[in-house]
């Protein structure tokens, strides 16, 4: 039966999952709706439970053996799998070189949900969006290297596995690697250890499409750095198709050597801004129907998204996590989701949110920024180069505190709330046509946000 339902496995959440995470496992029993499996390692009995734990329920429930429960030993079952799928821990000793992990072991699993589907796109993620679609088309008019950077939680993980969910859609054949650069810097490491850098090598330069996530992390780290830019080379003088993610833009990063940065700036560099109200709650309402279909009868009280897009402003991980506890809340407790509860089950993260960033520390920032007294942000000046700041401010209050406009107009000089949405208007109206502004306003927010 195990067998079966591994064939099926494979074929619903793909051959890279099903060899990274589902192949090391032993059925070892079922009995009282509980298959137990033995693991090789706590981490993939976890990872499994989290993301494929249903799936496999379904699949030996169809074979035959209803199951309605997983458990797992660890550390039980390596000596009846080959070496190399072993998740190898480190110290582990070195093995016989022709027991070394195949490609498909050499990357990250991708997350089978984040696809372009499930990626919602508004104003601050459109250019990252159709960068990467275009990307996972393959067509001849690449961009090489595509460079996706942004803060925490904006979506640049989730973008990468699209691209490569989609373009080994459309190229079956052809082989996607997804990494971080910290696995990138072990896997090197391993290959040193293990006197098998020439095979590192190899297995690096024969895939069609090699994706770093978060490279800023190979800063400092010189040898790694060195092995990543021959890669890199070696794999865009090929013609192949290279995609790197970062938490800012390549000149940014310290610490990387220059000849890097300039290679990696050599393609398209796309941000992914910080998200608005609306982006938010338009994934919250995505996030949503996906529960929904799942539950229907769940109730959702009118405003309650509005409320959470609204309140939780930095990280859409956050966002995620919120909505999450609060269907928990609601399908345990069988309970509507009225703003009252959502307000009650979810004030440790509304108040983090809250505290995070005051209307003061970005009033004393961009007053930093532009060079101008922070007394002149509640002033009266109306001369361009303090009207402007000073609008920037306002802008800001605005999108990264849950202040209202009125709060956020007596905190500004007893100033009008319509003053303050004036001057909001104004900035978003900027931003659409200046991108010097939207640099600056990217780089405070990174600074307030920290
Ligand atoms: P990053 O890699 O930039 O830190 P992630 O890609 O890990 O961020 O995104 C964090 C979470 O937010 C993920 O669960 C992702 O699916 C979700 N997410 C981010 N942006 C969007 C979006 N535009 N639409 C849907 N989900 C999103
Ligand atoms: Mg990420």
């Amino acid at each position: 039966i195990w067998g079966q339902a591994c064939a099926e496995l494979e074929q619903s959440v793909g051959p890279n999952n099903y060899n990274h995470w589902i192949k090391p496992l032993r059925l070892t029993a079922i009995d009282d709706g509980a298959a137990r499996f033995a693991s090789p390692t706590r981490f993939i009995s976890d990872w499994v439970n989290r993301h494929f734990a249903k799936e496999i329920m379904a699949v030996l429930t169809r074979n035959g053996a209803p199951v309605e429960r997983l458990r797992f030993d660890v550390g039980a079952v390596a000596a009846a799998r080959p070496a190399a799928q072993a998740a190898a821990p480190a110290g582990h000793a070195p093995e016989a070189p022709t027991a070394r992990a195949p490609r498909a072991d050499l990357g990250a699993p991708l997350d089978p949900r984040y696809t372009f589907s499930n990626f919602v796109v508004g104003k601050p993620n459109e250019l990252a969006h159709a960068a990467a679609r275009r990307v996972a088309e393959g067509g001849p008019v690449g961009f090489n290297p595509l460079f996706l950077y942004g803060g925490v939680g904006l979506g640049k993980t989730h973008l990468m596995h699209a691209i490569a969910h989609d373009y080994q859609t459309r190229h079956p054949a052809a082989q996607v690697l997804y990494l971080s650069a910290e696995q990138f810097m072990y896997r090197f490491v391993q290959a040193l250890r293990e006197s098998s850098i020439m095979d590192f090598k190899s297995m690096f330069r024969n895939v069609n499409m090699l994706m770093v996530d978060d490279v800023q992390f190979i800063a400092g780290k010189d040898s790694t750095q060195e092995e990543f830019f021959h890669t890199f080379n070696a794999l865009v003088d090929q013609g192949k198709q290279i995609v790197i993610s970062a938490d800012r833009a390549p000149a940014e990063i310290k610490g990387l050597e220059e000849r890097i940065k300039s290679r990696l700036s050599c393609g398209l560099i796309v941000d992914l801004h910080p998200t608005t109200y609306e982006l938010r709650l338009g994934i919250l309402q995505s996030k949503t129907e996906v529960f929904r279909a799942q539950q229907p009868d769940l109730e959702i009280g009118a405003g309650v998204l509005e409320f959470l897009a609204h309140r939780i402003s930095t990280n859409v991980r956050v966002l995620e996590g919120a909505l999450q506890r609060l269907f928990a809340h609601a399908s345990l407790l069988r309970r509507e989701i009225t703003l009252e509860v959502a307000q009650e089950c979810l004030a440790d993260i509304l108040r983090t949110n809250d505290r995070k960033i005051s209307i003061d520390d970005i009033q004393r920032k961009v007053a930093e920024h532009y060079n101008i007294r922070l007394a002149d942000m509640m002033g009266p000046k109306r001369a361009r180069n303090v009207a402007r700041p000073r609008q920037i401010a306002m802008y800001l209050s605005k999108q990264l505190t849950s202040r209202s406009l009125p709060e956020i107009g007596r905190r500004f000089g007893g100033r009008d709330h319509t003053t303050i949405m004036h001057g909001v208007r104004k900035i978003e109206e900027l931003l659409a046509e200046d991108s010097s502004l939207v640099e600056d306003v990217a780089v405070l927010k990174r600074m307030l946000e920290g």
